[in-house]
């Protein structure tokens, strides 16, 4: 493939299954996080795309949309996975420079989630039950599906055509139409995401994006529409609320899924190789820039030092740097405003009395480019607003603990609640860490395992409902119970 082809994209709105620009012709810059360079335009779309766009959805929901069958959905649904696949190369490369990510980490894990997200879908969609139920001689009873509507899809910018198929599939599933909105940093997957969708077979209208800013802008435009009826969120805490505010007045169904500071427990009967390679990922995979990721990591004492030898050791074989080179393992941070934040959570560290024990800096070679080395920081208190907040950044704090019943009161001292890790070889202790741990997904001598049956979502502040087989199909269509008397 000739890289140099797609450096440069402009991308445009998708309303009604074609490409257009703004009406006021407001454009504004893609950034290249690694090199600082401009990547292409994007249009900056307001009210008016958004009321168009809503629109195309409400028409093609009564229209093309409903005349199909669950059989045409769910073939629609698996061409969209094959195309994807199709172009997994070219996807992977924008991914990569829209988000400074690794570029193999695009290709292994981006691309490939997205087109399965679709593939799963479709498959699953058609499995679905409705529920039945006799009542003796009296009535009989079953549930009735049905769209919701127009769905609004507010996306950030970690993971982007991943998170978007993984919520855009069953929408569509479920007979839905979309106003999608992708986060102002990554624009590019998605637009070419609307170019395979057209190519599948989705009429004109089912799918709509349109690009833009949040507040004030496209994003609030969508939650406050009156004819959006649900809002599929990805994204901070903080936008949540503003959203779930913007959406009161016309009372939309609502499916959030937020951040997290996420323990990463470790007791001392461990396999602490295992352990170690694991936690490499957990902490720093896609630059620590995953919802997932095990920032808060709790390790009990009697392994503390030896566990924190190894862990800097391995943290210091990572390699920052190009996100295209092969061997690179970690890339650029999405922005200068986000990788200031985060140097300016490391300012705090240092002030409360953390001591950083690798990283902290940008790496020496690179001059351009948002790059932060891995950093791993001990000796802060719970009270520190870095062990609070969610850094969202290559980052982690390691604090040791004595006791199991203090280290799950360290686990849950924090507004969050979206996923946690324990490491152990006592299966009684497994079971009793994980169900006190207050976090929607758990995982036990594993990472980022999942199974896309299972539910996923987080608690507390975390998020709002849960995702994944069946959880999504229910988000995603308005049930009714129908009694026939008999
Ligand atoms: P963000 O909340 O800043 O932005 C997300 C989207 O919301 C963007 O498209 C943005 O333009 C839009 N937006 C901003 N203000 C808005 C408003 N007032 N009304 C409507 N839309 C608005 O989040 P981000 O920085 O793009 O992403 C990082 C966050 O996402 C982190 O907190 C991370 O943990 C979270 N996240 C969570 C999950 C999960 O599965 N729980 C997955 C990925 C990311």
């Amino acid at each position: 493939m000739d890289i140099t082809k797609v450096q440069t994209m402009d991308c445009l709105h998708f309303i009604n299954g074609q490409f257009v620009p703004s009406e006021s012709g407001r454009i504004f810059q893609n950034i290249n996080p690694a090199t600082e360079e401009v990547l292409g335009t994007v249009a900056e779309g307001g009210n008016q795309e958004v009321n168009y766009a809503v629109a195309a959805a409400q028409r093609a929901l009564s229209g093309s949309w409903s005349k199909k069958t669950l059989q045409e959905r769910s073939h629609i649904l698996r061409r969209i996975g094959d195309l994807i696949l199709a172009r997994k190369d070219e996807l992977a490369l924008l991914e990569s420079l829209d988000t400074g990510k690794p570029l193999s980490q695009a290709k292994a894990v981006d691309i490939e989630r997205a087109a399965y997200n679709f593939h799963f879908y479709a498959d699953y969609m058609i499995g679905l039950a409705n529920e039945a139920y006799q009542q003796d001689e009296v009535a009989f009873h079953y549930t009735h599906r049905r769209p919701v509507g127009v769905v609004g899809i507010i996306k950030p910018w970690n993971l982007p055509l991943l998170l978007l198929s993984w919520k855009l599939a069953p929408c569509l599933a479920m007979g839905n139409t979309a106003v999608i909105k992708p986060s102002e940093w990554t624009p590019m997957t998605a637009t070419v995401l609307m170019e395979i969708c057209k190519e599948a077979g989705v009429p004109n209208g089912v799918v709509n994006l349109v690009h833009g800013f949040g507040t004030d802008s496209v994003g609030e435009a969508i939650s406050k529409h009156p004819n959006v009826n649900a809002i599929s969120f990805i994204g901070e805490r903080k936008t949540g609320s503003a959203i779930m505010k913007s959406a009161a007045d016309s009372l939309k169904k609502l499916s959030f899924e937020l951040g997290g500071k996420n323990p990463n427990i470790i007791f001392a009967d461990a396999d602490l190789d295992e352990v170690i390679e694991t936690t490499i990922q957990s902490s720093f995979i896609n630059q620590g820039e995953v919802c997932l990721c095990g920032s808060r990591i709790y390790v009990e004492r009697p392994i503390f030092d030896q566990f924190l030898a190894k862990f800097v050791t391995a943290t210091n074989k990572l390699k920052v740097g190009d996100p295209i080179q092969k061997e690179t393992d970690i890339g650029a941070l999405i922005s200068k405003e986000h990788y200031e934040n985060v140097n300016n959570y490391l300012e705090i560290a240092l002030k409360d009395g953390g001591r950083i024990l690798t990283g902290g800096k940008r790496p020496e070679n690179l001059e351009k480019g948002y790059y932060l080395e891995p950093t791993i920081i001990t000796g802060l208190e719970r009270t520190s607003k870095c062990v609070r907040e969610e850094i969202f950044g290559p980052v982690v704090m390691v604090t040791p603990f004595d006791m199991e019943e203090e280290v799950i009161m360290q686990a849950n001292d924090t507004h969050y609640g979206l996923s946690a890790t324990i490491w152990t070889k006592d299966v009684k202790r497994s079971h009793r860490v994980a169900q006190s741990i207050q976090a929607g997904v758990i995982w036990v001598n594993t990472w980022f395992l999942r199974d896309l049956r299972t539910p996923f979502g987080g608690m507390k502040q975390s998020g709002i409902g849960r995702a994944g087989g069946k959880h999504s199909l229910d988000f995603f269509s308005e049930v009714s119970n129908i009694t026939v008397k008999l």
